[in-house]
């Protein structure tokens, strides 16, 4: 593929969409960013800081000041790509239960969403990009060629969290991630600003019934589409 293209991927949390935008980056060869780890990164850095996370003037400042990097994989441990804070590997640690506790609150504060949203919007500048998150389609990058919002039911996804972290060796309880899920999703569907909503023009896929290879097939025929629809209009 020689064009150059954006393609956005919004949903809720292990929908599967990064596991979908990072293998279609792969298959198209080009730029992967999963905005998710850097409002996990800002998390991460409060709670380091000793900052507590409902001081919103404090953690705004703090995204402004942290410098924020998202390499390709360094080690061969299952991760999609390296995160560092100020120089220091943060890639599983901002996986734990405790960012996933603060992250969506962190992620509602408009100082925090201005300066990450400039940081992402200049990455998809670099060429042609999947970017994962919650607000790509409807805010980050609306003009994106390909939009869509990846579903699956709860249950489905508190049992994926539950079988990731048993893979790593983490201690894991069901029941406490699904609640912990069913929380999250609650306070990113009615944020006020950017909350988790599928753009007008996204194309919705539930994944309950469907392997990564299906859903990948059916994105990959969807982009095929929205190019050859879009030379047609040029
Ligand atoms: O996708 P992931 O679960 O890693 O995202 C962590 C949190 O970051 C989400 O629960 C959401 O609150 C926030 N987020 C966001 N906007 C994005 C990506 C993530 O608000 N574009």
């Amino acid at each position: 593929m020689k064009e150059s293209f954006i393609i956005a991927l919004d949903g809720s949390a292990a929908s599967g969409k990064s596991t979908l935008g990072c293998a279609l980056a792969k298959k198209l060869n080009c730029l992967y960013l999963d905005t998710g780890v850097m409002y996990r990164a800002v998390t991460w850095a409060a709670l380091h800081h000793h900052i507590d996370p409902t001081d919103e003037a404090a953690v705004s400042a703090l995204a402004e000041t942290i410098r924020l990097e998202i390499l390709p994989p360094n080690e061969n441990d299952g991760r999609q790509a390296t995160i560092l804070v100020d120089g220091t590997d943060i890639t599983w640690e901002i996986r734990t239960p405790e960012i996933d506790a603060h992250v969506s609150l962190v992620s509602s504060y408009p100082g925090v969403r201005a300066v990450l949203t400039r940081q992402q919007r200049d990455i998809a500048r670099r060429g042609s990009v999947v970017m994962v998150g919650r607000d790509i389609g409807t805010v980050v990058l609306p003009d994106a060629d390909l939009k869509l919002f990846i579903e699956a039911s709860v249950e489905v996804r508190a049992r994926r969290r539950y079988e990731e972290r048993i893979a790593r060796g983490e201690p894991a309880d069901y029941d406490a991630i699904l609640a912990a899920m069913v929380r999250r999703d609650k306070l990113d569907r009615e944020k006020p600003i950017s909350p988790m909503v599928p753009a007008d023009d996204a194309i919705i896929i539930n994944t309950d019934n469907l392997s990564p290879e299906a859903v990948m097939s059916r994105a990959l025929a969807l982009l095929e589409e929205a190019l050859s629809a879009k030379k047609e209009r040029a």
